[in-house]
């Protein structure tokens, strides 16, 4: 059995397989939308909810 290669590391939008990418719900720019650490937001607008979140 083989390990598949490095999937957790740092999430970049460069280096995730098109499949996988959509548009940020809210910026728009391309983003890790599905898939294993798929998220609806890009990272920056993600901080910004959690940070609004927080109050
Ligand atoms: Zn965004």
């Amino acid at each position: 059995m083989t390990t598949p290669p490095a999937l957790h590391r740092q999430l970049d939008v460069r280096a995730c397989p098109p499949p996988l990418l959509g548009s940020c719900a809210r910026c728009h720019r391309p983003a890790h939308r599905f898939g294993e650490g798929g998220n609806p937001l890009c990272p920056a607008c993600r901080e910004h909810v959690e940070a609004a979140g927080r109050r």
